[in-house]
């Protein structure tokens, strides 16, 4: 098979904060977007700093609560509820992980449900589901996004989604569902994996596992999205090894330069919708 196409993200994000900046000029106010971090886990501290960056560059107010460790579940939680009051906060995004004596699902269930950028908080998981999405987790919502600035259709096609976690399998497998996919959700229980991957027309792979996706798992002419961020040998690679799956595959997702740009351009989009729906609400 010829080259594949490669899916650039960076390409696509620059659309989307095209079309952002129109959206959010017409408002009346800059939104603002409060990232809270806790601890000094060196990913997430590069992850807040490169959204603060966007937002920076497409001229949104971003700013950090940085907190220690120590931090208790209660403060947390109590931080969040003065964020929720506050009128000129748009949107709140907690960066996971948390430390682990605080219950994750308690604090994502704290913020508000129409300041929840990233979508996790039960209310729009449960929207996503009944398949009337509000706010959909940014990276599902970007791979969505990709696939259609590529006119790769989703409708009628068999998807397979490698992982199940809340932040991308599961919600995910939940959107494509929306977009009339067939869809299988492949997990560590999986038997016999390679017969669901080799069904698959489109495979998205987010299983944090590096180069684990092989040439030989795939059906010829099928798109892959590589999600994964692995650091090995202080480089960044995805889940799926790129060389041994180049020549058998249509179009495939670049790490790094795929999936990542998408998230944050939807995180983007996320908060403009916040800004949007809270003015309508006031
Ligand atoms: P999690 O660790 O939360 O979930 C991993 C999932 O993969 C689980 O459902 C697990 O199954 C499944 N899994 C693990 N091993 C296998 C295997 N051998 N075969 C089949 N399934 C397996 O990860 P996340 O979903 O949070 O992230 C996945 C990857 O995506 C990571 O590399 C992460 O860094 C990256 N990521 C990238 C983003 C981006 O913007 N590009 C955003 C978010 C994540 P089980 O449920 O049975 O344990």
């Amino acid at each position: 098979m010829s080259q594949p196409l490669i899916l650039e993200g960076k390409k696509v994000a620059e659309s989307v904060y095209q079309k952002l900046l129109l959206e959010v000029s017409l408002l009346s106010f800059v939104p603002r977007i409060v990232f809270v971090r806790v601890g000094e886990d060196p990913a997430s501290q590069a992850y807040v700093r490169s959204k603060e960056k966007r937002c920076l560059e497409l001229g949104l107010r971003g700013e950090t609560l940085v907190f220690p460790e120590s931090l208790s579940e209660d403060e947390l939680i109590a931080k969040i509820l003065v964020l929720n009051r506050e009128k000129d906060v748009n949107g709140i995004l907690v960066q996971l992980p948390l430390p682990k004596h605080i219950n994750k699902a308690k604090v994502l269930s704290s913020i508000d449900p129409m300041k929840d950028v990233d979508g996790l908080h039960p209310e729009n998981a449960g929207l996503l589901l009944q398949g009337k999405p509000r706010f959909v987790p940014c990276t599902p919502a970007g791979i969505v996004e990709m696939l259609n600035f590529y006119h790769i259709s989703i409708e009628g096609k068999r998807v397979v989604v490698l992982g199940r976690s809340e932040i991308v399998g599961r919600p995910m497998a939940q959107l494509l569902l929306n977009h009339n996919a067939t869809v299988t959700v492949c997990h560590s229980k999986t038997q016999n994996l390679s017969e669901e991957t080799q069904r698959a027309e489109i495979l998205i792979a987010a299983i944090g596992k590096p180069k684990f996706v092989k040439g030989e798992m795939l059906s010829s002419g099928a798109t892959v999205i590589d999600v994964g961020i692995n650091r090995v040998d202080g480089k960044i690679v995805g889940d799926v090894d790129f060389e041994s799956v180049k020549n058998k595959v249509s179009a495939i997702s670049p790490v790094p330069g795929g999936v990542g740009p998408m998230t944050i351009a939807m995180l983007m989009k996320n908060l403009s919708l916040a800004a949007i729906l809270q003015t309508k609400k006031s």
